[in-house]
């Protein structure tokens, strides 16, 4: 039996027909640029999120890149970033010439450490950046009071979070802006790049809107030297249809983590600690343990794919070599890159692979 870390074709073959339908609808419109199925696309993505605005953009990265822009960061700037994330997170504070500031999480949550963010905070300081990693919300509270505190803007990256609750109400207007990313392998993923911010601030939503597209409203007119970040409108039609499954498809996730940690507690591993508050839609399911790379061998023996999610925490990558980080700096990080492992999670994964994960995992732990 193969077990692949996440099956997309089965995700796809699931909305096969719907899919289609809407794809081949959309080429045969005639419009290829922004139109109806974007513009309707947002509508429906800010209404699931319960915000007023969203404004889609051509990936992650832009979602997080033009946020920044529109907040007027650039050069000499400090944002603050968790040191555990995806390396999007801190690449979009660089693209604008500011500096990323990391601070270290919580190791049961894997989210930021608001108690660590206002020694971080100086006189360049200009926005927190939480992430709301692995698909659990980080701690937004304690963070809007440190903002209002120091007058600095929050920008949510939701990009793993698509459906998530922070104290009952949907990720999606918290901070400023909340940016998100329809990659394929996300809970919302399209069919190609995609993403978006949603945010309750017209003008925060307006100049995002103008920077998407070359700094334009009015075509051949430009106000700003803006960009060429555009949601693709085939990419609106695959993901109007798959936004209709998001919450049947988060509650398969949901179940697959309350069973894998039923089933897990007495392997060693640290399973994921949920607070009281938070209500995660498991875009992974991560584990940590001292003996990793083994546990991960034993699983791929055994045809199961796992990933790490990272193995290199963005201030060791070479992309940050000159930048004068060095190891040992943020060891809370470094120890998660050398002891997390993501099981397989998806809402097409089925119980008898989940069953053989779990067996496997028991028998490794009765062997030590
Ligand atoms: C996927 C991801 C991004 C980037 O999204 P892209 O659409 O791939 O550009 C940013 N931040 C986090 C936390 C992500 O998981």
């Amino acid at each position: 039996m193969k077990v692949p870390f996440l099956d997309l074709g089965a995700a796809y073959s699931e909305l096969k027909a719907e899919i289609e339908t809407a794809v081949l609808a959309s080429l045969r419109s005639g419009r290829y640029i922004c139109g109806n199925e974007v513009e309707s696309y947002e509508n429906e993505f800010a209404a699931y999120t319960e915000t007023k605005y969203c404004v889609g953009v051509a990936n992650g990265l832009d979602a997080l890149h033009l946020a920044l822009h529109a907040m007027d960061i650039g050069i000499g700037d400090e944002v603050i970033v968790p040191t555990n994330t995806y390396i999007a997170t801190w690449l979009a504070i660089s693209q604008c010439g500011a500096t990323p500031v990391p601070v270290e999480p919580f190791d049961s949550t894997y989210n930021i450490d608001p108690g660590q963010i206002e020694a971080a905070i100086t006189t360049r300081t200009k926005a927190i950046i939480p992430v709301h990693l692995y698909g659990q919300p980080a701690d937004l509270d304690p963070i809007t009071v440190l903002a209002n505190k120091y007058g600095l803007r929050v920008l949510e990256d939701a990009a793993q979070a698509h459906g998530a609750r922070y104290k009952g109400n949907r990720i999606g207007a918290h901070g400023d802006i909340v940016a998100w990313s329809f990659y394929p392998g996300k809970n919302l993923g399209a069919l190609g790049d995609a993403g978006a911010v949603t945010t309750n601030d017209p003008d925060m939503a307006d100049r995002i809107r103008v920077l998407r597209n070359y700094g334009s409203k009015v075509k051949y007119v430009n106000e700003l030297q803006g960009y060429n970040s555009r949601l693709d409108p085939v990419q609106a039609a695959v993901l109007r249809v798959k936004l209709k499954v998001l919450d049947t498809w988060n509650t398969r996730r949901k179940k697959i983590a309350a069973y894998y940690t039923a089933a897990l507690t007495e392997t060693g591993l640290v399973l994921p600690t949920v607070p009281a508050w938070a209500e995660p839609v498991w875009h992974l399911y991560v584990v940590q343990c001292s003996q990793r790379d083994a546990i991960q061998k034993t699983l791929g023996k055994a045809g199961i794919g796992t990933l790490i999610h990272y193995p290199i925490p963005p201030h060791l990558q070479q992309a940050y070599a000159k930048t004068g980080y060095f190891k040992g700096q943020y060891p809370i990080a470094e120890r998660l890159a050398s002891q997390v492992l993501s099981l397989p999670i998806g809402p097409q994964l089925d119980k008898t692979c989940i069953d053989l994960i779990i067996n496997i995992l028991n028998d490794y732990a009765t062997k030590l």
